[in-house]
């Protein structure tokens, strides 16, 4: 991937480095609400559901946001700021893919956005070490990045990249930047209220439609890293694509679940089979038209 002639984002904090903030941590809030959202998820998908989302990835853009009772934009986590100069423990390569490919996906967003004659409003992204605090409860690396729509922020260890690479082989900056432009994809679910559409449609359905929908959800921010793709070719070299299909296909829910050592059960899956993922960030990328990701199918 070629990201020399991208200009970085400044909508980025550096948290690393600071000691865990975890649950009682930076900023003094309360408990967070990962027991509530965790209780939720018990309740909705089983204690199989539990296991998933704290394997799996971005899970806390499932059930953050809109009508849940979360609270304003103005949590301990963006009262938090950045990380004092020496006490970072960012890599400058991994600063360098994470604030280029943020500025990029802001640049094919706003041009999108400006098409429908609307204004885009970028997402924050927040890098941390140890654990940390969002405005969607606890940070914490074993939950992969993830969007927290109360705060409208994007959460990313970069730890995750390296696990990214050994533990699901998917290695390669598209594949990392794939990741990124999919945790965008949620952000733009939210500018669109299509998140909050998702939540109602939740809220009066079945335990397997409300994780149908929830597929949806996931395999259209999928589609959304596609368009960015495909909407900045000159970006891409040869073998990204296969990359990122590669990293699509490795954080499926199917593969997960087998590398957890069970037997993928469809109606658990929130994220999407492997093939799921890979076909719909085709859709992205061959179309680069984000009305093309209705993976929703007319169900809201
Ligand atoms: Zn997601």
């Amino acid at each position: 991937m070629r990201l020399d002639d991208e200009q970085a984002s400044v909508n980025f904090e550096d948290r690393t480095g600071r000691g865990g903030g975890g649950f009682g941590g930076i900023g003094g809030g309360g408990g967070g609400f990962l027991p509530l959202i965790l209780g939720l998820v018990a309740s909705r998908f089983g204690i199989g559901g539990v296991a998933l989302l704290l394997l799996g990835y971005c899970a806390l853009s499932t059930f953050g946001g809109g009508g849940g009772g979360y609270g304003p934009v103005n949590s301990p986590a963006v009262q938090a700021g950045q990380a004092a100069a020496g006490q970072s423990t960012l890599d400058p390569a991994a600063r360098e893919l994470l604030t280029r490919t943020l500025g990029s996906t802001e640049r094919r967003w706003g041009e999108l956005f400006a098409e429908a004659g609307q204004r885009y409003q970028p997402t924050t992204m927040v890098a941390y070490s140890n654990n940390d605090r969002s405005g969607c409860g606890a940070a914490q690396a074993a939950m992969g990045p993830f969007y927290c729509p109360a705060d409208q922020r994007i959460y990313i260890d970069p730890t995750f990249f390296q696990e990214l690479q050994t533990r699901f082989g998917a290695a390669g900056d598209f594949a990392q930047a794939y990741v990124i432009a999919h945790e965008v994809g949620h952000h733009i679910q939210t500018l669109t209220g299509i998140s909050d559409q998702v939540r109602q449609a939740q809220a009066n359905a079945s335990r397997a439609e409300a994780n149908a929908l929830q597929v949806a959800m996931e395999l259209q921010a999928d589609c959304y890293a596609g368009v960015w793709a495909a909407r900045d070719r000159n970006l891409l070299e040869p073998g990204d694509v296969e990359e990122g299909l590669r990293a699509a296909q490795a954080i499926g829910d199917d593969t997960l679940q087998r590398s957890a050592g069970r037997v993928p059960v469809p109606e658990s899956f929130t994220h999407g089979t492997s093939a799921q993922r890979a076909r719909w960030l085709q859709v992205g990328l061959q179309t680069g038209d984000p009305n093309r990701c209705d993976t929703f199918e007319g169900r809201l």
